[in-house]
């Protein structure tokens, strides 16, 4: 194809994104002051609702704020040649492919996080402060940076320099080898990333004995579950919002409870949430997620190993000498709309699973107990009770509150 064409297709596959994620945006800022359904009226009082209201429209608005930015400053790259000016500086250190894709990733991303760095803190700092929910200290903030950027350049560049490796020996065939690296990859990073990533940022402990976990572990026990992994995790280092998550298979598995979750919960609360990642974990959500991740890596690297040796790739965003990393940025904003259609597929899956886990927590521990946990979590974290299907369907992972109540409710 005409590297013209190309060009002008990348740039209209950004801006047409652009646009349907502001209509959806919009659709669903439409829909804030919606009553709330009936059977949500317990949810907030009067003030908090007010509060809440205020949040989604303040986030709302900021979302439209940086996504304008992030749009402009793609645009305005592709269009004056920035990517070919960014190989051109990695290219004066070196001749190496790999060190040169290396170094042009490295400046692409680092330059891009600090671009977008006032507007995090200004999210964390600002926003999320404003309505009490941030607990980050500055400190905490660069600390975070810095260790992320030292796991983008560890991870990130390890794996891209092997996959360009790959490219240089195996030419088209590279994309097997790819997928066998980064399908381990996941599956280690899924099985140790209590032990290995979540010690960077947080501090995690054993769950004490006492009530809770004698409840946890009678319920454990009811369902034939064994349980010897059950920490506290200290969100609250960085937001009151509280979470629960399973993470692991086989041996290392294990559920981690935000303390924030186990300040704010009853104890039968809390055993209703752990039900719920119980249910996932029985019903294979987590190995049937690592499997589907999986499959859209291979369907994602075939493809563009059809694709990445074409020098039209590199020549629509301006670069004269093909490579394999122009290519990649190249068949990234081309597969964009793909990987829309795989994320809905995803949340579409997501949403189907989490009723899945919410019927098993019913059936094996009982409805009420994780309807009032969940009505809590919504209302400690300010969530919209009124959003609109189409966004639903789009941005979702999770059923809405009302969806779920009302699965809850159904058959009692
Ligand atoms: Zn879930």
């Amino acid at each position: 194809m005409n590297p013209k064409t190309l060009f002008y297709i990348i740039i209209a596959i950004i801006i047409i994104d652009f646009i349907i994620d502001k209509i959806l945006d919009t659709l669903n800022a439409k829909h804030f002051d919606d009553p709330i359904p009936q059977e949500l009226s317990d949810v907030y009082n009067k003030d908090e609702y007010e509060k809440s209201q205020r949040y989604k429209k303040e986030r709302y608005r900021f979302g439209i704020i940086t996504s304008t930015f992030s749009v402009l400053l793609t645009l305005g790259f592709i269009i004056f040649d920035g990517f070919a000016w960014v190989d051109d500086i990695a290219r004066n250190f070196t001749d190496n492919a790999i060190l040169v894709a290396l170094i042009f990733f490295g400046i692409i991303m680092i330059g891009s996080d600090i671009l977008t760095t006032p507007f995090s803190w200004y999210s964390t700092f600002v926003i999320e402060e404003k309505y009490g929910f941030n607990k980050t200290t500055k400190k905490t903030f660069f600390l975070d940076k810095i260790k992320g950027w030292f796991m983008m350049i560890i991870l990130g560049g390890g794996i891209l320099a092997l996959i360009v490796w790959f490219y240089q020996f195996a030419g088209n065939d590279f994309w097997w080898y790819a997928w066998i690296l980064v399908a381990v990859f996941s599956i280690f990073i899924n099985m140790f990333y209590a032990k290995l990533i979540v010690p960077l940022f947080n501090k995690q402990s054993p769950l004490e004995e006492g009530s809770l976990r004698t409840k946890i572990e009678t319920y454990a026990k009811s369902v034939g579950f064994t349980l010897d992994n059950i920490f506290i995790i200290d969100g609250s280092k960085r937001s009151t919002k509280a979470n629960a998550y399973f993470s692991g298979f086989g041996k290392e598995k294990r559920i981690t409870l935000f303390d924030t979750l186990v300040k704010d919960l009853e104890e039968e609360e809390i055993v209703a949430v752990l039900a719920h990642e119980v249910g996932h974990y029985k019903k294979n959500h987590i190995i049937v997620n690592l499997l589907a991740s999986i499959l859209t890596t291979g369907f994602t690297l075939w493809l563009l190993s059809l694709f990445v040796g074409s020098p039209a790739l590199s020549q629509a965003l301006g670069v004269e000498e093909p490579s394999f990393h122009i290519g990649l940025i190249a068949f990234g904003i081309l597969y964009s709309p793909i990987s829309e259609i795989t994320g809905l597929l995803m949340n579409y899956l997501s949403r189907k699973f989490e009723y899945q886990a919410d019927n098993y927590a019913k059936n094996t521990y009982g409805a009420a107990p994780l309807i009032s946990s969940l009505k809590k979590l919504t209302k400690n974290s300010l969530s919209n009770l009124t959003p609109h299907k189409a966004y639903v369907f789009m941005h979702y992972s999770h059923p809405t509150l009302l969806q779920r109540f009302r699965n809850l409710k159904r058959g009692l």
